[in-house]
């Protein structure tokens, strides 16, 4: 029997390609594309992720996979005519961690595997030069005792420094060859020390070692924490690069480099990046010397610079992307090491998509899908002025968009009364509890120290509005002294800082902040917001403009607003809505129009009863001219009345305490007997909606007639009036029956006396999980269904939004029942499937029933994409989350039309 051929878990950098990304990772595929595009990357192979995900379940690497890296290993050598540590001219390498999704918390790179005490001679013939070769072997044992033997990396960096200041170096590369011979015996020593064998001298041992702590890397907490925060799966595994060296640090003709092909930052096109002569891998970016600019560069090693420009735009035409580019010149020969789609701004986003489709690079299409809805949200946050003088503190997660300033407070308590004496103050904890909910509330920002995404203070401020940044690991905060310390920097409580959630940037000091120039394009066109722009602004003002209004044309859902007020309306308008999908009528009810709510409820008679809804009928009939005038030539989809009325109402303890006092005016005694009766324990499933209609004779009526009476005037005046009635909290197509006869009645006579006709369509929300499952039956009476996907996650999970989102959300984030908060973006697989069936068995009963969506979701980015496919009509969302589901609306049409490939 033969056995079988085992899995092929090593390929060559030559075998592979950037769409075996699964299987390589996304460095490795990286570097077998630009080997097969035949750029300058020194050869090597990878190591597979299976081989990972092998060596993780079993606790040991396939049988097959050593033999399979001493055959890559032999290619390797045999291809440069050297070997891997080697005494005369040995063959070196890196050992790279790569994963498809890069990610904190992964093994660092260790490089110059394959020095020891004897290649280390060799290496230094080869080159001649010696001190090079010692800085190769002193890099090599602090990096591999740091990352892969896991010894604190300061016991390395004290001794440099120790040995610097001996040596009267400024800074690394004036270190003396004899200076670097005692410092690799020192780093052996602390090895020795702290792990109890001699630092390892077989190179493959190394090798191997190397490797298995990348395999073991992809478990740390790290890791784990920041996979669970962005939803990246824990069995993918990581794959392992193994690559011939080549040396930057070979003397004043070697350096290294990091490039892009546009700025990342801000999306202004030609090359930008850093080049640091005599130099090894991070030692560019990580601020130990000076760096030159890629014009420097130029000067410097203009053969090099020319053939790395060609690269950069070779590679800019293979991705049709900006590239983020890693690369090293060894003695005037230039050499590439990674590169990757480069990530980017929101600003950035905008502009090099417009570039690239200018450039006839990608397509309009195209260009919609390199541009997200979360992008276009950050750009409509006021920013921190770009210009102004910064001292960046540090960085944590940007877990709730918006730029705030404000003196620095450590408890809740402190957040509430100095905000109450007027003061703006930024909350900073370790992380938040529900107890914080008032400091975080009052807070004009929230900062922790610990906790993603998902923690409770990014999911609490994300919910009301409020800008934060969590999880910024370097701050050290001291509750009980009230002190917060950040690279030995000492903050106190009143100190003044800023925090730009969107970047998850915290600065010292107060910045000042400039309004959104997408905002004030939105709202007051094109040409007023070039107008006072510079130049870039104007080309980041220019690039949504254009991928919108291709959105705009793209996409097949109609978007709609929010809005209660006609200057509501009016704004949303001038956002793109193209009409009002919910227009709550309970603020009609509210301020000086409460006490007509009181008398109403405390009617005795029919008469007063009626008095009162005549008083309010020309109140709500002036609210609805204008309203409609705002959207003339547009739907207006009016919602009656839907909370319970002992919402109007003054608060029960306070009245009886009122009372109790002997405060009491005359009519209390009457009116705390009446919220007694309409005190509900649980409000959200009592007298609301259309059990109100049903139930408070009149009230219902005094409404359409207000609706209907106004569209009259509206057409009498030469408007063009397109208002839609809709009931809430249906449940039964018999609550809806009895309520359309009512209300079907009451347009009849209206239009009769007006002599117009006013087709108004009547229709249902779909929030109550029973109307969803009888749908087919509701759709009989209903014109429309506007999904209420607020109510209906609440009444689908039984959650009271109000009491568990500061309360247990956060833990449930954390223990994975769910990975993002229902109550943000839809839950598909229980609400939505209730929306799938809704939408099937009502146009079974009504092929031309109309279908949107009035909740929050209406303007979350995923839930947007769902509701296209679900194959809704329109969406309708708060007027400043329009342009986001404009574009995603497009986006999703977009991704329908490329079979979800895009
Ligand atoms: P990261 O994932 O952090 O970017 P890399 O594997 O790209 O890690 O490597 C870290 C640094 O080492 C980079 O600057 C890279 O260019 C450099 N480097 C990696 N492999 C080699 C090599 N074979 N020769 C020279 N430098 C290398
Ligand atoms: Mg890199
Ligand atoms: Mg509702």
């Amino acid at each position: 029997m033969a056995t079988p051929r085992p899995a092929q878990l090593v390929y060559d950098f030559a075998d592979g390609s950037r769409d075996m990304v699964d299987l390589l990772g996304g460095k490795g595929a990286n570097l077998a594309e630009m080997t097969r595009l035949g750029l300058p990357v020194p050869p090597g192979f990878t190591i597979t992720t299976e081989a990972c995900r092998h060596y993780l379940a079993q606790g040991e690497e396939p049988q097959s996979l050593r033999v399979q890296v001493t055959m890559a290993l032999r290619r390797l050598e045999d291809k440069l005519g050297r070997r891997l540590g080697d005494v005369q001219d040995p063959l070196l390498v890196s050992v790279r961690s790569g994963a498809k999704f890069s990610m904190p918390g992964m093994m660092e790179t260790v490089l110059n595997v394959g020095l020891n005490d004897y290649s280390v001679k060799g290496l230094a013939e080869a080159a001649n030069d010696e001190r090079f070769a010692w800085d190769s072997y002193r890099r090599l044992v602090q990096m591999f005792g740091k990352t892969v033997l896991g010894i604190p990396g300061e016991r390395f960096e004290d001794e440099l420094e120790a040995t610097k200041q001996r040596a009267g170096a400024a800074s690394d590369v004036e270190l003396p060859v004899d200076a670097l011979r005692e410092l690799v015996e020192t780093f052996k020593a602390i090895v020795a020390e702290h792990t109890g064998r001699e630092f390892p001298q077989d190179p493959r041992e190394q090798l191997d070692m190397a490797m298995r702590a990348v395999f073991d890397s992809w478990n740390t907490e790290r890791a784990r924490l920041y996979r669970r925060r962005e939803r990246i799966p824990h069995d993918l595994g990581t794959a392992v690069n193994v690559c011939a060296m080549v040396f930057g640090n070979m003397g004043e003709t070697s350096g290294t480099g990091v490039c892009f092909t546009r700025d990342p930052a801000t999306g202004k096109p030609g090359a930008y990046g850093d080049y640091l002569v005599n130099a090894q891998g991070e030692d560019v970016v990580a601020g130990i010397r000076n760096t030159l600019s890629l014009e420097d560069f130029a000067r410097l090693d203009p053969a090099s610079h020319a053939e790395l420009v060609q690269i950069m735009r070779r590679l800019e035409t293979h991705y049709r992307d900006l590239c983020d580019i890693e690369f090293t010149v060894e003695r005037g020969k230039l050499w590439m090491l990674q590169t990757r789609v480069g990530k980017r701004t929101a600003a950035a986003a905008f502009r090099i998509a417009t570039q690239l489709m200018d450039e006839r690079v990608i397509t309009p299409d195209e260009a919609l899908s390199r541009v997200t809805g979360a992008q276009l949200g950050q750009l409509l946050f006021p920013q921190f002025d770009p210009t102004a003088e910064r001292e960046l503190l540090t960085k944590g997660m940007a877990a709730s968009p918006g730029a705030a300033s404000g003196k620095l407070v450590f408890s809740s308590p402190t957040a509430v009364e100095w905000a109450a004496r007027g003061e703006q103050v930024i909350l900073c904890r370790r992380e938040t509890t529900p107890d914080d909910l008032p400091g975080m509330v009052a807070a004009t920002g929230v900062l922790t120290s610990r906790g993603g995404k998902t923690s409770h203070a990014a999911v609490v401020a994300r919910g009301m509005g409020r800008t934060c940044v969590c999880g910024a690991e370097e701050l050290d905060v001291d509750v009980a002294a009230r002190t917060v310390t950040v690279r030995g920097r000492v903050l106190r409580e009143g100190d003044v800082i800023s925090i730009d959630g969107a970047t998850g940037e915290v600065f010292a000091g107060q910045l000042p902040v400039v309004a959104s120039p997408v905002v004030n394009y939105l709202e007051n066109g094109l040409e007023a917001a070039l107008a006072e722009a510079d130049e870039e602004t104007a080309e980041l003002v220019r690039s949504v403009d254009r991928v919108l209004r291709h959105a705009d044309r793209t996409r097949r859902l109609r978007v709609r607003a929010n809005a209660d007020t006609a200057e509501d309306a009016a704004r949303a308008r001038r956002m793109g809505a193209e009409g009002i999908g919910l227009c709550r009528t309970e603020h009609m009810f509210l301020g000086d129009r409460r006490v007509l709510i009181e008398r109403l409820v405390l009617a005795e008679t029919a008469d007063e009863q009626e008095q009162v809804l005549a008083e309010l009928l020309p109140l709500q009939r002036a609210d609805f001219v204008e309203l409609l005038e705002a959207m003339d030539g547009l739907p207006v989809t009016i919602r009656l009345l839907d909370p319970p009325l002992h919402e109007f109402l003054p608060d029960r303890t306070a009245l009886a305490v009122k009372i109790a006092r002997g405060e009491g005016e005359e009519g209390d005694e009457r009116l705390l007997a009446a919220v007694e009766r309409l005190h509900e324990a649980n409000p959200m499933l009592g007298l609301r909606g259309v059990r109100l209609g049903l139930l408070v004779p009149g009230l219902y009526a005094m409404q359409v007639r207000a609706i209907a009476e106004a569209a009259a005037e509206r057409r009498t005046a030469g408007g063009d009036p397109r208002v839609e009635i809709m009931v809430p909290l249906v449940g039964s197509v018999m609550e809806l029956h009895l309520i359309r006869d009512e209300i079907d009645g009451i347009i009849a006579g209206i239009e009769e006396a007006a002599g117009v006709q006013l087709a108004i369509p009547i229709g249902t929300m779909i929030e109550l999980p029973r109307a969803a499952l009888t749908a087919r039956r509701i759709a009989e009476a209903a014109e429309f269904f506007s999904f209420g996907t607020n109510d209906l996650t609440q009444t689908t999970w039984g959650f009271s939004r109000d009491d568990v989102e500061a309360s247990i959300f956060a833990a449930y984030l954390e223990k994975g029942v769910f990975t993002v908060s229902p109550f943000e973006s839809l839950d598909r697989d229980g609400v939505g499937a209730l929306i799938r069936t809704a939408v099937a068995a009502g146009r079974e009963t009504r092929t031309d029933l109309k279908l949107g969506v009035c909740g929050e979701h209406g303007g979350d980015p995923d839930s947007v994409h769902f509701f296209h496919d679900a194959g809704l009509d329109y969406v309708s969302c708060s007027p400043f989350r329009v342009p986001v589901a404009r574009l995603e609306a497009g986006r999703a049409a977009v991704h329908t039309e490329a079979g979800g490939h895009l």
